[in-house]
C-alpha cells in the first residue's frame, strides 16, 4: 500500500487514535535525509502543478489543517507550500468567532473562505473546531454540535460537487511531544509568543479531545473529503507524507495548460 493510502481514514472505519502510531517513520524506514530530500522534490513537482491548477482556473483545491496545540500546522504550511507561488494559494486561520461571526451560523464564516477556481485554499483550522473546542468546553448544547457532524457531511459533499477537491489531514501528536514542543516555546524569547496561557488549560483536556477528534475522524471521513491521520511527532515525516498525498492528488487531476492563441507558435518579437 502505497503512503497516502495507508494513512487515508475509510468511510466509515471507527477510529481510535491509540491505535495510530504519531512517531510512525515507517514509508521512508526512518531515513530523516533520505526523506528531506524526497519533500524537495516533491516540493518542486508542487510548485509546478500549482502553476498549472492556476493556469487551466478549473479546479479548486482545499486542504484542512487540524492538530491539537503545537501539532505542527503553520510547520506544515511553512514547509510543504514552500517556494509555491502565492498567487493562487490562500491561507485561512480561523480563530475564536467574532460577534459577527456568531450571530450567523457556524458554517457562514468559512463557506466564504473556500477556493475558487484555480486556486488553493488552507484551512488553518476549520469548521471542525466546530465539534472540536465547542464540543470540549459545551459552548453550544450538544443537540446542537451533535447535528453538526451530517451538516459539515453534507456542506463539503457539495463543495464536491460543484468542483472542489478537498483534503483534510490530522497532524498526529503525542502528550510527551506537545510537552517538549510547549517547552521549547516558553524557553525560546522568539516563540514565546505563541504561547498562551489558556494552552495549559487546553492541555489539561487532552482526553476530551482526543474523544473528540475521534468523533471527528469516525463520522467525517467521506469518499469525497478524505481523513487523513498522519504521524506527526516527526516534523520531516510529517512534511513528507502530506506533500506525498498532494502531489498524488493533483497529479490525479489531469490538468492541461489552457490553449493558446493561434499562430504564436514561432513567433519572435522583434
Ligand atoms: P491559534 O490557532 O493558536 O491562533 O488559536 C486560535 C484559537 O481559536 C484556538 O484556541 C481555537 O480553539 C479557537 N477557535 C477557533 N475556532 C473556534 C470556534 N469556532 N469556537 C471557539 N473557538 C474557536
Ligand atoms: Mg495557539
Amino acid at each position: 500500500m502505497n503512503a497516502y493510502e495507508r494513512y487515508r481514514v475509510q468511510p466509515g472505519r471507527r477510529i481510535e487514535l491509540g491505535d495510530w502510531n504519531p512517531a510512525e517513520t515507517a514509508a521512508f524506514d526512518g531515513d530523516k535525509k533520505a526523506g528531506q530530500d524526497a519533500t524537495k522534490e516533491l516540493n518542486k513537482r508542487l510548485e509546478s502543478l500549482q502553476e498549472l491548477l492556476y493556469a487551466e482556473g478549473k479546479h479548486k483545491v482545499l486542504i484542512v489543517l487540524q492538530a491539537m496545540d503545537t501539532g505542527g500546522k503553520d510547520g506544515v504550511i511553512r514547509h510543504v507550500f514552500d517556494g509555491v507561488n502565492p498567487q493562487g494559494v490562500k491561507v485561512a486561520s480561523f480563530k475564536r468567532p467574532t460577534p459577527e461571526e456568531l450571530a450567523h451560523d457556524y458554517l457562514w464564516r468559512v463557506h466564504q473562505q473556500t477556493p475558487g477556481r484555480g486556486e488553493i485554499v488552507i484551512f488553518n483550522r476549520s469548521h471542525y473546531e466546530d465539534v472540536l473546542v465547542v464540543r470540549v468546553h459545551n459552548l453550544v448544547a450538544q443537540e446542537v454540535w451533535g447535528r453538526r457532524y451530517e451538516q459539515i457531511n453534507a456542506f463539503e459533499q457539495q463543495l464536491a460537487e460543484e468542483g472542489t477537491t478537498i483534503l483534510k489531514f490530522y497532524l498526529h501528536i503525542d502528550k510527551d511531544e506537545q510537552k517538549e514542543r510547549l517547552q521549547a516555546r516558553l524557553d525560546d524569547p522568539e516563540k514565546r509568543w505563541k504561547f498562551a496561557a489558556g494552552d495549559l488549560d487546553e492541555r489539561a483536556r487532552w482526553p476530551a479531545y482526543q474523544t473528540a477528534y475521534e468523533a471527528v475522524l469516525s463520522r467525517t471521513s467521506t469518499l469525497h473529503a478524505p481523513w487523513h491521520i498522519i504521524p506527526a511527532n516527526h516534523k520531516w515525516y510529517r512534511d513528507l507524507i502530506i506533500s506525498q498525498i498532494l502531489v498524488n492528488t493533483l497529479e490525479g487531476l489531469d490538468m492541461r495548460y489552457p490553449q493558446a492563441e493561434e499562430g504564436l507558435e514561432g513567433l519572435v518579437i522583434e
